[in-house]
C-alpha cells in the first residue's frame, strides 16, 4: 500500500478547529488507499512561548533542559491530533520522537538524525492506524531528549518519508507553496510550480523559512519528492524535486535574512592557519558562519570578515576574542544592524551579468553594499538592516521574478543532472541504516585556469560594485567568484574577484581606465581554485573548517573562500594547488562517495 507523510506546521494546528481540519486531510488520504503518517509541530507560537518562559526562569538555560522543555510543544499537538482522528471514528496513535526511535547525536537544539527505526511505525500502519509523529525531536544514545533546530518538523517529516520509502511527502503550511520570495515581505512574489532540491536548499539556508534547510538535504540524498501546499485550501502547491521539468536560466528566487550580524577581525597575521584558529572556535560551537571574506593583506596583515545569525553574535564574539590573541589581531569590530539579500539559481553559473544586474538594482535604489559573496548558485550582499526589504524588492523586480519565465528561457537539465546526482542512489542505501545526516561529498577538484584581481582602498559608496562589474561585463570579461568586504579603514572597501586567466591583462587595463579611484589594483594569474562538492555543505560546518585545517597543516594560505550548499571553493596560490588538492583528498577521504 502506498505510504504518505503529511506534515502540519504550527499555524496549521493552532486551534482545535484547525486540528480537526488537519485530521480530516489525514483521514481522506487514508480513505484514498494510503498508509498515513502525520508529523505535527507545536501549536501556533507555542515554541516561542516556551522559549520566553525558559528565559524568565534562567537567562542562559542549560541546553539539555531547553530541549526537554521545547519538545513538550509537539507532544501536546500529537496527542490532540490523535484525539481528533478518534473523534471522527478512525484509528490513530501518537508517538514522540523517542517512541518512534529517532536517534540523534547529542547536540542539543541542533541535533542531527542518525537513524530511525521503522518497525513500530510499520506495525501500527499495518494495523490500520494513522500514526501521528511528534516533529522536531529525537533522543540521543543516553535517552536524552534532543531537538533538531527551529523549523525542524520539516526535517522529521522528510526523514520519515525517506526511511519509509514513502510515495509522497506533503508539507501543509500557511502559504500556497514555495514563492520566488517570502510573499509576506513582497506581495508581488510569484508561486512556483516546481523547484529543484539544489535551489530550494540554497533558498532555505539563506532565509526562505518555508522549509527547514536540512529537510531538503534529506530529500536530495534520499530522493524524496516534496509537495508544499496550503492547509487551508485544496490548491495544488509547489513540488520540490530533483529535476523540475524546466529550469529557468539565471535567478529563480530571492531571500532576505534580516537577523544577520557581521564581524571583522583586523590585522590578522596573513599566514597559513590564522583562519583555522578563528573558524575552528566557531565550528566547535556549531555556529553557522556565512560570507567569509579575507582581504588580501598588506605588510603580512589581513582583515577577515564574516557574518553569523544575530542571535549567535554574543557567542561568536566570545570565540573570536579568544582567537584574536593567538592570530595577533589588532582589533575586532562588529555590526549587529545588517541584513543579507541573496538571489539563487542553478543556471546562474552559465550566465554573465547576473551579479552585475543585482548590484545595479541595489545601486539604483541608493543602497550601499557592505559585503559581497558569490558562488555558482547564489549571490549574497550585506546591507544595512533598515534597507533590507527595499534591496529585496529592487532585486526581485530587476530579475522579473514576479512574471513567469518564458519557455524559451530554459536550460539544459541534463547537464545539471550529470553534475549533481552522481552516485546518489548508492549513497542512499548505505546511509539509511547508518547515519542519515552524515556528511556526503561527491567530488574534490582543482582548477588552475583562473586569475585573481584585487582592488583595495576603494571609497565605499552606493553604486561602486555596480560601476565596476558593469564596466567589466561590458568588456566581455567573465567574472566568477566575487568577494567584497569592509576595510580596516572606515569608508573604504576591498573587492577581489576571479576571471579567466586569458582575460586578466584585458581586465586590468579596463579597470585602470575607470574613473573610480582605487587605492591599489593588483592581479595574479598564479592561483588555483580548490573545490569540495557535496550535499548540505553549509549546514555541515565541518567542511569549511576541515578545508582550513587541512590547508593550514600543509602550510597553504587561503586567499579567497566562497560557500554554497553544493560546494565550498577556496583560492590559493597556484604553486600550492596540487599539494592543496592532495591535502583535501586525504582530509575528506571518508566522506567521499
Ligand atoms: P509552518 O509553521 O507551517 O512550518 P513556517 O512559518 O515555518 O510555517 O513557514 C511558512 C512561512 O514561510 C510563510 O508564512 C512565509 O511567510 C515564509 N516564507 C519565507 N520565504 C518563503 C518563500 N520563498 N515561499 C513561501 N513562503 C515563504
Ligand atoms: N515547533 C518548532 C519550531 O517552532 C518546530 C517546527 O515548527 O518545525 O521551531
Ligand atoms: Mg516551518
Amino acid at each position: 500500500m502506498p505510504i504518505i507523510v503529511q506534515k502540519f506546521g504550527g499555524t496549521s494546528v493552532a486551534t482545535p478547529e484547525k486540528i480537526a481540519a488537519a485530521a480530516r486531510k489525514a483521514i481522506r488520504a487514508q480513505q484514498l488507499g494510503n498508509q498515513v503518517v502525520v508529523v505535527v509541530s507545536a501549536m501556533g507560537a507555542n515554541t516561542d512561548i516556551l522559549i520566553d518562559l525558559a528565559h524568565q526562569v534562567n537567562e542562559e538555560p542549560p541546553a539539555r533542559e531547553m530541549d526537554m522543555l521545547l519538545s513538550t510543544g509537539e507532544q501536546v499537538s500529537v496527542a490532540l491530533m490523535a484525539m481528533a482522528i478518534h473523534k471522527f471514528g478512525h484509528k490513530a496513535v501518537s508517538l514522540t520522537g523517542a517512541q518512534i526511535g529517532i536517534k540523534t547525536d547529542s547536540s542539543y537544539s541542533k541535533a542531527r538524525i542518525k537513524t530511525i527505526s521503522t518497525d513500530r511505525l510499520k506495525k501500527l500502519l499495518d494495523d490500520g492506524n494513522i500514526v501521528i509523529a511528534a516533529g522536531f525531536q529525537g533522543v540521543d544514545d543516553d535517552f536524552n531528549i534532543t531537538t533538531l533546530g527551529r523549523g525542524g518538523s520539516d526535517t522529521t517529516a522528510v526523514a520519515l518519508a525517506a526511511v519509509l520509502k514513502a510515495d509522497a511527502c506533503e508539507i501543509y503550511t500557511d502559504v500556497d507553496g514555495v514563492y520566488t520570495t517570502d510573499p509576506r515581505l513582497l506581495p508581488e512574489a510569484r508561486q512556483m510550480n516546481q523547484i529543484s532540491y539544489d535551489e530550494m536548499l540554497e533558498l532555505a539556508s539563506i532565509g526562505a523559512g518555508v522549509m527547514h534547510n536540512r529537510s531538503i538535504e534529506f530529500a536530495k540524498k534520499f530522493d524524496v519528492p516534496i509537495c508544499v501546499r496550503s492547509s487551508f485550501s485544496d490548491a495544488p502547491g509547489s513540488m520540490i524535486v530533483a529535476e523540475p521539468e524546466s529550469m529557468s536560466v539565471g535567478v529563480c528566487g530571492a531571500a532576505l535574512t534580516r537577523d544577520e550580524a557581521s564581524v571583522t577581525i583586523l590585522g590578522v597575521s596573513d599566514k597559513p592557519g590564522s583562519s583555522y584558529e578563528i573558524f575552528k572556535r566557531l565550528a566547535d560551537r556549531k555556529i553557522t558562519v556565512d560570507m567569509i571574506i579575507q582581504n588580501i593583506g598588506e605588510a603580512d596583515k589581513a582583515d577577515i570578515s564574516f557574518t553569523v545569525p544575530s542571535g549567535e553574535l554574543k557567542e561568536t564574539l566570545r570565540a573570536v576574542k579568544e582567537a584574536a590573541k593567538i592570530v595577533g589581531a589588532s582589533d575586532v569590530t562588529h555590526d549587529d544592524a545588517v541584513a543579507k539579500v541573496s538571489v539563487v539559481g542553478v543556471g546562474m553559473a552559465k550566465q554573465t551579468g547576473v551579479a552585475e544586474k543585482m548590484f545595479q538594482a541595489i545601486a539604483k535604489a541608493g543602497i550601499n553594499i557592505q559585503m559581497i559573496s558569490t558562488s555558482e548558485i547564489k549571490i549574497s550582499v550585506l546591507v544595512a538592516r533598515s534597507e533590507g526589504p527595499a534591496a529585496l524588492r529592487a532585486v526581485h523586480q530587476a530579475f522579473h521574478l514576479d512574471t513567469k519565465p518564458a519557455d524559451a528561457n530554459v536550460w539544459d537539465v541534463n547537464a545539471h543532472r550529470a553534475r549533481t546526482t552522481r552516485s546518489i542512489s548508492e549513497i542512499i542505501e548505505s546511509l539509511r541504516t547508518v547515519n542519515m545526516e552524515q556528511l556526503t561529498l561527491v567530488d574534490i577538484s582543482m582548477t588552475a585556469d583562473q586569475a585573481r584581481i584585487t582592488l583595495s582602498g576603494v571609497p565605499d559608496a552606493p553604486g561602486l560594485a555596480s560601476n565596476i562589474f558593469n564596466t567589466v561585463a561590458a568588456a566581455g570579461i567573465f567574472v566568477d567568484m566575487i568577494v567584497q568586504s569592509c576595510d580596516g579603514v572606515p569608508g573604504e572597501t576591498s573587492i577581489s574577484f576571479t576571471v579567466p586567466e586569458a582575460q586578466l591583462d584585458h581586465c586590468m587595463e579596463v579597470l585602470k581606465k575607470m574613473k573610480v579611484q582605487f587605492g591599489k589594483v593588483s592581479g595574479s594569474n598564479e592561483i588555483a581554485k580548490l573545490s569540495v562538492s557535496g550535499i548540505g555543505l553549509r549546514s555541515h560546518t565541518s567542511v569549511g573548517i576541515g578545508m582550513f585545517e587541512a590547508l593550514a597543516a600543509a602550510g597553504i594560505n587561503v586567499q579567497m573562500i566562497n560557500t554554497s550548499e553544493l560546494r565550498v571553493n577556496v583560492v590559493v596560490d597556484g604553486k600550492d594547488g596540487q599539494r592543496g588538492l592532495e591535502a583535501l583528498q586525504r582530509k575528506f577521504a571518508d566522506s567521499l562517495v
